[in-house]
């Protein structure tokens, strides 16, 4: 067992914050509530409470005119969309992009004194400079992250979902910050965005991995992709910024991946033991989730970061053409790593 407090970014208000579309709404909002309702399960945890953050905050990343418009659409009494169809608005909602966004500035605070902290509900990585996209209003992700490379911290990235992180990737291409990728992708599959030959520009040539999984990749693939943390050590991080995505889950409502719990709890635990040989500080996210065992893969994360070897479900495997393809994508990466790429 580990011996780490790990704090958990909690306020009340969460409960009652969505961004998704009105047919999945309730199943995120099922997913936060549940997840706290568990949380009790998990060692050594300290719940922070969040501090909104400043509107000039989101200028860091995002347009004078997209915060305009978040202001603007907040003020209006009907609930509407703030893209083509996906990211919905509402009466007060920029409070609540302030909460979400003061999330990630309170536990960048905390990790001056904590190893490692998590944000059940923020991971918006779809999120662009000048609009929303895939549930996500604004980029919470990248926000932080720009804050701790203005401090001169060396950050990594390990953005798992069921969706690749566009947004993100966008924002980030030309930072000097490692991302690595694991995300479903048949070149089609939302956001369509995730080839392997993004590999970064400038300041971030060679530092952008993406492995796309087969879609319905289970989680054996899953575990081979984890290998890509082995470059994630040779960078030698400070800061590991995880979006620990649960839409992967075999049984999410936006089906794509074949994930089990399993998956997660290794990626926790992975996370976990890559922190201690670093001697980083871990900054966490839930991201994406719509199902019935969205909020026990979350859990099952914070058991792999707590040293809690508790397997619920039994692997699943995926098809020998698909675990092929990981392990082509995963070596090609590695060939390349940071100095290879074209
Ligand atoms: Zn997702």
């Amino acid at each position: 067992m580990s011996g780490e407090l790990l704090g958990v970014i909690w306020d009340e208000r969460f409960n009652k914050i969505s961004f998704s579309h009105p047919m999945i709404r309730d199943i995120s909002l099922q997913r936060i509530k549940k997840f706290k309702e568990m949380l009790d399960n998990v060692p050594r945890i300290i719940i922070i409470k969040p501090e909104e953050a400043n509107e000039d905050d989101i200028l860091e990343v995002h347009t004078v005119s997209y915060l305009e418009k978040l202001k603007e659409v907040s003020n209006e009494e009907f609930i509407g969309f703030l893209d083509g169809g996906d990211t919905v608005h509402y009466p007060g909602m920029f409070s609540d992009i302030l909460l979400v966004l003061g999330s990630t500035f309170t536990g960048i605070k905390y990790l001056k004194f904590l190893e490692k902290v998590y944000i059940p509900l923020g991971g918006f990585h779809h999120s662009l400079p000048d609009r929303a996209m895939g549930f996500c209003p604004i980029n919470d992700v990248a926000l932080g992250v720009k804050t701790l490379l203005k401090e001169g911290k060396r950050v990594a990235i390990i953005d798992v979902d069921a969706h690749h992180g566009n947004g993100l990737q966008e924002i980030l291409y030309r930072d000097p910050v490692l991302k690595v990728n694991i995300f479903g992708y048949d070149g089609k599959f939302f956001p369509g965005t995730g080839r392997l030959e993004e590999r970064g520009e400038g300041k971030g040539r060679c530092l952008n991995f993406n492995v796309g999984l087969p879609l319905d990749s289970g989680d054996d693939s899953f575990e081979y992709a984890l290998r890509m943390l082995d470059l994630v050590y040779e960078y030698s991080p400070e800061y590991l910024v995880v979006i620990a995505g649960v839409d992967g889950h075999r049984n999410d409502n936006l089906k794509s991946l074949n994930l089990t719990t399993n998956s997660y709890l290794n990626l926790g635990i992975r996370v976990e033991r890559l922190r201690k040989r670093l001697n980083a500080k871990v900054l966490s996210y839930g991201g994406g989730g719509y199902g019935p065992y969205s909020s026990l893969c979350m859990i099952s994360f914070l058991y792999g970061l707590q040293g809690v070897n508790k397997r619920d479900e039994k692997p699943t495997q995926s098809k020998n053409e698909d675990i092929k393809k990981t392990k082509d994508v995963v070596k090609t990466l590695f060939f390349e790593g940071f100095t290879h790429c074209l």
